[in-house]
């Protein structure tokens, strides 16, 4: 398999009598990413619709092609921000955004689908619709935008998340960045669904200003506020940035589950890749 920074995840969901596959993200080229699909004999002819989390290239860029080798209608279900001028100016003005205009996609297949608020996909599977950002201290730095011919911060309003409730167990969010926030993020899930445990969140949650702390921190913060359940697990997408600077683990205690989300991947509810940390996060330490 070949890796680069992205994301692309395709969710199989067996509702019972019926199924739903949802394609959430495209990667950040259609080389990478219809070669790793090939790989792992994935077929895009199952496909139901594709979710975009947020519109950067390393999430967009290989929608082109995975729509071209489609060959159908299909429905693309994002923000409408998502063709927003996306850049960031460190270390240098550079366009992050989705390397694709609207006739393009349309062009190629792409039904877009681009509300604001949550839609329900499926019974217990929903998109989270805009995130309401709320926590003080997940602040967003570094990105900018151009808005009615003025050049601004960029807020990233588009991010969003799919989350599923698995009954029994709790929700299931699955992030692409986290730009709003992953506390933000899992408490609007949760708002969403109507429902409070969390079993697992899957994603990003890179680029975060977590008290100055960074991405795990933001999870680490989240549990601490929030300690009333067992959690399942949290994976990151980050694998070299949080191995290398890991969470030094005090107790062997286990609640929750802290694992990396690597390239290839395929998981289902209650497995969790070895390797992955059980810890008690009232009792993390942190090394940097
Ligand atoms: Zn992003």
């Amino acid at each position: 398999m070949w890796s680069q920074h992205e994301l692309c995840t395709i969710m199989e969901l067996d509702l019972g009598s019926d199924r739903i596959n949802i394609l959430m993200d495209t990667g950040a080229s259609q080389e990478v990413t219809l070669h790793n699909i090939d790989i792992l004999n994935l077929d895009l002819d199952d496909v139901d619709l594709i979710f975009l989390s947020h519109g950067h290239y390393d999430h967009t860029g290989g929608l082109m092609g995975i729509l071209m080798r489609m060959n159908r209608k299909v429905p693309v279900l994002a923000h409408p921000e998502i063709f927003a001028p996306k850049l960031k100016a460190l270390p240098f003005l550079n366009f992050i955004g989705l390397p694709f205009n609207r006739a393009q996609v349309e062009d190629a297949g792409a039904v877009m689908l681009e509300p604001l608020e949550p839609v329900a996909l499926a019974k217990n599977v929903s998109t989270t619709g805009e995130v309401q950002r709320i926590v003080p201290f997940e602040k967003l730095e570094g990105f900018w935008t151009i808005k009615d011919n003025q050049y601004r911060p960029d807020t990233i309003s588009d991010d969003r998340a799919l989350v599923v409730n698995i009954e029994g167990k709790g929700l299931v969010v699955i992030t692409g960045c986290s730009h709003a926030g992953i506390i933000n993020t899992i408490r609007h899930a949760q708002r969403v669904m109507g429902v409070e445990e969390l079993y697992v969140v899957i994603g990003g949650f890179q680029r975060m200003k977590s008290a100055g702390l960074g991405a795990q921190a933001a999870v680490s913060a989240f549990l601490l506020i929030d300690d009333r359940y067992e959690y399942g697990a949290f994976f990151f997408l980050q694998s070299r940035h949080f191995w290398e600077k890991r969470l030094t683990l005090g107790t062997s205690t286990s609640q929750s589950t802290i694992a990396t989300f690597l390239l290839g991947l395929k998981m289902q509810p209650g497995w969790w890749p070895p390797g992955s940390c059980q810890c008690r996060p009232s009792r993390w330490l942190w090394t940097t």
